[in-house]
């Protein structure tokens, strides 16, 4: 059975020694001149005349006499300076074609990377260790084991705050759940899910998705940290060092949540056939944030993030993520009767039916409304 191969990336956190770290820096640094350098070249050329094309083998092959002018630019990863060349005639040829504004000098910042590639197997994993061009052997934490049928040809080293990185980018075949087909699927086998800002989602079965408490007690840190910020003085020393904590703790926060969202959505994945859902207007719901004065969850997109894993995870397995329409009104069915409740406030959590009666928690009633329809639209795709 043929699979179709998927893209994936695999992060993980690297160990350098001080050695390494100074490289990995130079590189980037590196890198970045490189970038600002073609860029400001580019730049010129533009302004001379508005029809300007860069040719990406051209710029290339400058690369040579900047490296006998600027003899520190040979210690680096040369694959890694070709890269952020590529970078800046795509960055130009996308603005070239309207598609973007024109490219901007990149400025040192607590987070970024370079680009290399894997050529004959120069990047590779040996044991606890991953062999970086240039770099050398790299301790890293192999938390998962990559798939036996993927492979990566780009991978990325980056530093975010404090902590570095490398991310293997490449494709892997899906082979786990082939036994699914499209046509054994159990519409009884299914879950609708209303977002939820303070839980994630509510479900038809008013199950919660339950945030970990680490990653509760990590936002109330950075909560904690955000204030001591805002009482120093712009600029100084400590007003640095605390913006580099807070930056390390906003990555710890994004590993955690990603942890969360991941788990969570392979869980449903798994189990359910169907999943039903609203079709999100994520610019609708930061706005419901403001009014709701809640939103430390949605506040970094993580529904997006969400709806992404929970949708490829269950294609996968030939499962199905349906939308609802964004402008059916979840809220407001009673989804006993069918009773509309037009009046009712953002604020009310609770509600009792005038029709029939029933009382209903304002997200799980959402929820099995969210069902109902996904089964009809199943059911009787055409009205
Ligand atoms: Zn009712």
């Amino acid at each position: 059975m043929y699979m179709k191969p998927i893209k994936r990336t695999y992060r993980f956190r690297l160990y350098p020694t001080t050695s390494q770290k100074d490289l990995i820096e130079k590189t980037l640094g590196c890198s970045r001149w490189v970038y600002n350098e073609f860029l400001s070249i580019t730049k010129k050329e533009y302004e001379k005349d508005r029809n300007y094309k860069i040719n990406k083998y051209d710029l290339i092959k400058l690369l040579p006499e900047y490296k006998d002018k600027y003899p520190y630019l040979k210690e680096v990863d040369s694959i890694a300076l070709q890269q952020s060349v590529i970078h800046l005639y795509e960055a130009y040829r996308n603005f070239f074609r309207h598609n973007s504004d024109f490219p901007v000098f990149k400025k040192k910042k607590n987070d970024y990377g370079y680009i290399t590639m894997n050529i004959n197997n120069s990047i590779r994993i040996i044991g606890n260790e991953i062999q970086i061009p240039k770099i050398g052997r790299v301790k890293f934490v192999y938390h998962r084991h990559l798939p036996e049928s993927f492979s990566y040809s780009t991978v990325a080293v980056s530093r975010i705050g404090k902590y570095y990185y490398v991310s293997l980018l490449g494709e892997e075949e899906y082979q786990e759940y082939q036994e699914y087909s499209k046509d054994n699927l159990d519409l009884a086998n299914s879950i609708g899910l209303d977002f939820s800002l303070a839980n994630l989602f509510v479900s038809d079965y008013k199950t919660k998705s339950n945030m970990p408490k680490y990653y509760e007690s990590s936002l109330a840190k950075l909560a904690s940290e955000q204030r001591k910020l805002s009482h120093m003085v712009k600029g100084s020393n400590n007003y640095n060092s605390q913006l580099l904590r807070i930056t390390n703790l906003h990555e710890r926060i994004a590993n955690q949540r990603k942890d969360y969202l991941h788990k969570t959505s392979r869980y449903l994945a798994n189990k359910y056939d169907y999943v039903f859902v609203e079709d999100l207007d994520l610019k609708e719901m930061s706005k419901r944030k403001e009014e709701l004065k809640l939103g430390i969850f949605v506040s970094d997109l993580a529904f997006g993030t969400f709806l992404n894993q929970l949708k490829y995870k269950l294609e996968w397995l030939n499962k199905k993520l349906v939308k609802v329409d964004k402008y059916f009104p979840s809220s407001q069915l009673c989804s006993e009767c069918g009773y509309r409740k037009t009046d009712l406030l953002l604020k009310t959590k609770s509600w009792i039916c005038p029709n029939c009666g029933v009382k209903h928690n304002r997200d799980h009633n959402a929820a099995v409304n969210i069902k109902k329809e996904g089964m009809r639209m199943i059911l009787n795709p055409s009205n």
